[in-house]
């Protein structure tokens, strides 16, 4: 799955919901631990892999970004779908 796609659906679905969204950089998303917030580089071993050398958290790169970017850029809210 590409960014840029899913970007535009995160951007038409904060639109809909009448939020801003925050631009946010897909590269530095995926480097970022969402289990502890460690970022770097060396998080990522490879194109697709997450691993936390911090706290040794790991998931799938596309997954770790997707958290970050939705934490980054919008707050879900639960049971306020309108
Ligand atoms: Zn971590």
């Amino acid at each position: 799955a590409g960014w840029g796609v899913f970007l535009t659906i995160l951007h038409a679905k904060a639109e809909s919901a009448g939020r801003e969204v925050i631009a946010v950089d897909p590269r530095n998303t995926s480097r970022t631990c969402p289990a502890c917030g460690h970022t770097a580089k060396e998080n990522r071993p490879t194109q697709e892999k997450f691993h936390c050398l911090a706290c040794g958290h790991t998931a799938h790169a596309d997954t770790v970004g997707a958290i970050n970017v939705l934490r980054a850029g919008l707050v879900p809210r639960h049971a306020n779908p309108a």
